[in-house]
């Protein structure tokens, strides 16, 4: 049984749809009441008002497949791509919930059928993690038929969620496939866990607390389940792979992109086409969802994504924008599930083409000038903070593209030193500005908002002001 990325939505949906479930659609990646949340980052958002009771619906139960981006904010997964296996920046999470309905002994049982008899995924390949006081959970796995060995207790937070500093919370329970001893890594909670060879695939959330500010707890009364499954993790392990990009779907943009660069798709340009792969996914998404490129807060985040993306098209020598290319080959794909992104197709291709051409005029001076900075430093040594922001301010290299291109090289940025200058910038067009008032200034102000965007920069609260622009 070799299911396809959308044979395995549809087993999903429909298997909890007939537990009584309400098939609700993705939400938008943009949150709709939430302007603390930068982009959804899981299936929970769109019903966080249902689980603290202010909002009620006529449905107690409900599944969906999630669009999400952990490009920025507190989940921020950007710096992975490329670098694992499993970590995307866009990914769908496939999720079942219960508002005040059943809790632990169902969804527990609902987890293990689904993937081991609807999904026949083996029982011995599975582990499973609890939060170390939760016996309950422990009681209901074994009950389940998931023998005590295979049942490992975690006293991390990594088992226990909370909405924020006060609010429902409560432990979770996590579903690891062992993809077995050719990959290197070890079981969750041991020094290598972070290894390829163990990866989560589902994880259980059980709001079974509420948080107060002063620090005490109680039990909920209407006690609710949250979980969320990563669609590509399951399509890599059914189709016989431990790599998320070796996927159907992933590998279908890997082939599109070696086409449009007259690359091999597995050459040497194998892990450029990775990352396009995956940022073409993000940006097109949000696009769709009416993100566009700009200098702050989410269309910054995009264009950081873009230009990141564009950087690696244009390692493997293309001479051409590039990412506009591949939007048919993901809308044939993703098109049918998400009709969103049929319907945004001319407006995705074109603001990409946009921005890429725009971006390749300072790229390739940008990319020279950090050769040449580089150049002249001793081996190892980071670059220094005003290169970077010279990078940044003249030829609209993001911090993090410029942090991308040097991990190939195995070094860094001085970060402080970029803050440091960057500051200095602020400082003296604040100056100029207090100063006549002229038009002049007024100009000088006007580029400055251009390129670091306004008040909002850094006056985003919480997950967006967390240093992650
Ligand atoms: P990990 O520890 O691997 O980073 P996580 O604990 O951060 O995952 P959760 O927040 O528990 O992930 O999200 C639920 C599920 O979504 C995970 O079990 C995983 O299958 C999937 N998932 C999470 N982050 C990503 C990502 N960046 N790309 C693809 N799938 C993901
Ligand atoms: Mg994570
Ligand atoms: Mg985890
Ligand atoms: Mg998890």
């Amino acid at each position: 049984y070799m299911p396809s990325l959308n044979d395995i939505r549809t087993t999903f949906l429909d298997y909890f749809a007939k537990q009584g479930h309400e098939v609700v659609p993705s939400s938008p990646l943009v949150p709709r009441n939430d302007p603390t949340l930068m982009f959804t980052n899981s299936g929970m958002v769109q019903f966080k008002n249902l689980f603290t009771g202010v909002e009620q619906r006529d449905y107690s139960r409900a599944t969906t497949a999630q669009k999400c981006v952990r490009a920025g904010g507190k989940h921020n997964d950007l710096d992975n791509v490329g670098y694992t296996a499993r970590h995307h920046t866009f990914f769908e999470m496939l999720g079942n919930f219960s508002f005040g309905d059943y809790f632990k002994s169902e969804a527990i049982p609902f987890a293990w059928e689904l993937i081991t008899r609807e999904l026949d995924i083996p029982k011995e390949r599975l582990i499973v993690t609890v939060y170390h006081t939760d016996e309950e959970a422990v009681e209901i796995w074994k009950r389940t038929g998931v023998p005590e060995d295979r049942i490992i207790r975690i006293a991390t937070n990594d088992n226990f969620w909370m909405m924020g500093p006060t609010g429902p919370c409560g432990p979770c329970t996590e579903i690891f496939f062992d993809h077995g001893e050719k990959y290197w890594g070890g079981p969750p909670g041991s020094p290598e866990e972070d290894g390829d060879r163990f990866v989560e695939i589902w994880n259980l959330v059980f709001m079974q607390y509420e948080q107060f500010e002063d620090g005490t707890r109680r039990e909920l009364s209407a006690q609710s389940i949250d979980t969320g499954m990563g669609i590509e993790r399951v399509a890599a392990l059914l189709q016989g792979t431990n790599d998320n990009y070796g996927t159907d779907l992933m590998r279908s943009l890997i082939e599109a992109s070696a086409h449009a660069s007259s690359t091999e798709p597995d050459g040497p340009g194998k892990s450029h086409h990775r990352v396009i792969a995956d940022h073409l996914r993000s940006t097109s998404f949000l696009i769709a969802d009416g993100v566009m490129p700009s200098n702050d807060g989410r269309g910054y985040v995009l264009r950081r994504i873009m230009r990141r993306a564009m950087r690696h098209a244009h390692l493997l020598g293309a001479k051409d924008p590039l990412m506009h290319r591949l939007v048919p080959t993901l809308v044939r794909q993703m098109g049918a599930a998400y009709p969103e992104l049929g319907r945004a197709q001319a407006l995705i291709e074109e603001t990409l083409r946009l921005e890429e051409s725009r971006f390749k005029q300072t790229l390739e001076r940008g990319l020279r000038l950090l050769d040449d900075e580089l150049a002249g430093l001793p081996d190892e040594a980071p670059l220094p903070g005003e290169a970077a922001f010279k990078l940044y301010d003249t030829y609209g290299f993001p911090l993090d593209l410029t942090q991308d291109a040097l991990r190939e090289k195995n070094r860094s940025v001085d970060t402080e030193g970029f803050d440091s200058a960057m500051a200095k910038q602020k400082a003296l067009a604040r100056a100029a500005w207090s100063g006549s008032g002229e038009a002049a200034d007024a100009a000088v102000w006007f580029d400055l908002l251009q390129t670091h965007g306004g008040t909002d920069f850094l006056g985003y609260e919480t997950e967006i002001a967390e240093g992650q622009i």
